[in-house]
C-alpha cells in the first residue's frame, strides 16, 4: 500500500519538485497537529492582530512595532533573532540542514502618518482600525505559523526564516526588502513568501514602478508687470497634457498617473515654482523603461515649448527627482513555488485567485528568486483608508494555508 502510494506520487511529486504532495503532507500526524493548532489558536491570532495594529508603525517609524515582534520571535523560540541595519526583524526556525532556506515575511509599516488613531474597534466580530488588515494580518499570521509549527512539533528539512520587514508602503520604496536581499540575507534565500493583507489570493507578478517628483522653476514676477515671462505652472500644464496623451500598451499592462500637484505664490504672480508627482508602472521591465523615456521626452518638450512661446524670457526648467523605484518581476505560473502554493490551497479546499500586485515579493522576483505573495485570510475592506475593516469569518483558513505552504516549501 505504502509502495503503491509512493508510485502513484511519482509523476506529481516530481513535477512539483517535492518529496510529498501537500495532500500527502496532510496525512502526517505532526502536520495535522499543527493545522489543528492553527485553527484552535485563531481567536488568539486575532487578538494579536489587534494588538500589533495598535502599535503605530508610520512610514520610516516602524521601530516600536518591530521591537514587539522581536520579543515575540524570541518568546516563540526562533534562533538568531536580530534587527538588521534597515530595521527588518529576522528570526530563524532551523531545519535539519541549511537548505532550502524559505523566507516568510510580513511588513511592519502602514501608510498612516504619525498621530493617526490606530485603536481597534469592534462591530460584532468585525475589527476596524487603520492597518488592521494591511499588514497587521500578515504579521499575526506569520507569528501564528511559528506557534503552530512548535505546537505540532513539526520538523522541516530546510530552515524557515521569518522576517517582519520595513518600508513596504509608498515612499518606503521596499527598502526593507532591498536591504534583506542586498545585504542581511544576500545569497541565502531559496524561496520567498510574503503574507500581505487579507483574502486568499496569490500574487505571482510584481508590477514595477518609477515615481518622480518634478519641480518646475523660473524667476517669477508680477502677473501684469512681468507679463511675457515663461511660467512654471503653465509649463507643467503642457507637460501634464503630453503625459496624458502618451500611448501605453494594455498588454503588458503599463500605466501612468499624475497624482499630486502644487506650487504657485498668488493669483497675481507668475510663480517661481510648481511641482507634480508622477507614478509610472508596468508588469514588464522593458515597457516600463520605454514609458520612462517617453515621460522624460515629454518634460523636455513641454519646457522647450513654454520657453519658445515666451521668447526665452525668464526661462523655465524642469527637474525630475526619482523618489521611488519598485523593480518589476514575475514568477512563472509553471514554477514549483506557484504550483506548490496552488496545490496547498487545493489540499485545504481553498480557491486561490492568482493576480498581479506590487509587494515585497517584487524584489526577489526581479532577482529571479522564486517568490510569491499570499493573503492572510479573512475579508478586508478599505485598505489604506481610515475606515479599514477586517472580517474574521473563516480567517483560520488563511493561517492554515500559510502554515502548510511553509511546511511544503521547506523541503
Ligand atoms: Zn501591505
Amino acid at each position: 500500500m505504502r509502495a503503491g502510494v509512493k508510485l502513484f506520487c511519482l509523476p506529481l511529486c516530481a513535477a512539483l519538485g517535492l518529496a510529498q504532495t501537500p495532500a500527502e503532507l496532510l496525512k502526517e500526524p505532526a502536520v495535522r497537529a499543527a493545522l489543528e493548532a492553527a485553527k484552535q489558536n485563531e481567536p488568539a491570532t486575532l487578538q494579536l492582530q489587534a494588538k500589533l495594529c495598535e502599535i503605530p508603525a508610520p512610514p520610516f517609524k516602524e521601530t516600536e512595532r518591530g521591537r514587539e515582534v522581536q520579543r515575540l520571535f524570541e518568546q516563540l523560540g526562533l534562533r538568531e533573532v536580530r534587527t538588521d541595519r534597515a530595521g527588518n526583524v529576522v528570526g530563524v526556525r532551523p531545519g535539519k540542514s541549511a537548505h532550502p532556506n524559505v523566507v516568510f515575511s510580513a511588513h511592519l509599516d502602514t501608510v498612516f502618518p504619525e498621530g493617526t488613531r490606530v485603536d481597534v474597534s469592534r462591530q460584532g466580530s468585525v475589527l476596524k482600525a487603520p492597518g488592521i488588515g494591511d499588514d497587521a494580518r500578515g504579521l499575526a499570521v506569520m507569528l501564528a505559523v511559528i506557534r503552530a509549527l512548535n505546537e505540532g512539533r513539526v520538523e522541516t528539512p530546510g530552515p524557515i526564516t521569518f522576517v517582519a520587514d520595513v518600508g513596504e508602503e509608498g515612499l518606503g520604496d521596499l527598502r526593507g526588502m532591498k536591504n534583506l536581499f542586498g545585504e542581511s540575507l544576500k545569497g541565502q534565500v531559496d524561496k520567498f513568501v510574503s503574507v500581505d493583507g487579507t483574502g486568499l489570493g496569490l500574487t505571482d507578478v510584481g508590477v514595477g514602478s518609477l515615481r518622480y517628483r518634478v519641480t518646475f522653476q523660473g524667476p517669477g514676477g508680477h502677473s501684469y508687470g512681468a507679463f511675457g515671462m515663461a511660467n512654471p505652472i503653465q509649463a507643467m500644464g503642457r507637460a501634464i497634457a503630453k503625459i496624458d496623451a502618451l500611448d501605453v500598451p494594455s498588454e503588458p499592462k503599463t500605466t501612468f498617473n499624475v497624482g499630486r500637484v502644487g506650487g504657485g505664490t498668488s493669483v497675481n504672480a507668475i510663480p517661481y515654482e510648481a511641482w507634480m508627482e508622477v507614478d509610472l508602472r508596468s508588469v514588464d521591465p522593458a515597457s516600463l523603461k520605454a514609458l520612462d523615456a517617453k515621460f522624460h521626452a515629454a518634460l523636455k518638450q513641454a519646457v522647450e515649448e513654454e520657453n519658445h512661446r515666451w521668447n526665452n524670457r525668464g526661462p523655465v526648467t524642469a527637474s525630475p527627482e526619482l523618489v521611488g523605484v519598485r523593480p518589476a518581476g514575475q514568477t512563472p505560473r509553471g514554477s514549483a513555488i506557484v504550483r506548490t502554493a496552488l496545490a496547498v490551497s487545493q489540499a485545504l479546499q481553498i480557491e486561490a485567485p492568482v493576480r498581479e500586485g506590487s509587494t515585497d515579493a517584487n524584489v526577489p522576483m526581479n532577482l529571479g528568486i522564486p517568490a510569491i505573495t499570499i493573503g492572510g485570510g479573512g475579508a478586508g475592506a478599505g485598505a489604506h483608508s481610515l475606515n479599514e475593516t477586517f472580517d474574521p469569518k473563516d480567517s483560520w483558513l488563511g493561517t492554515q494555508r500559510a502554515l502548510l505552504l511553509a511546511i511544503a516549501l521547506a523541503r
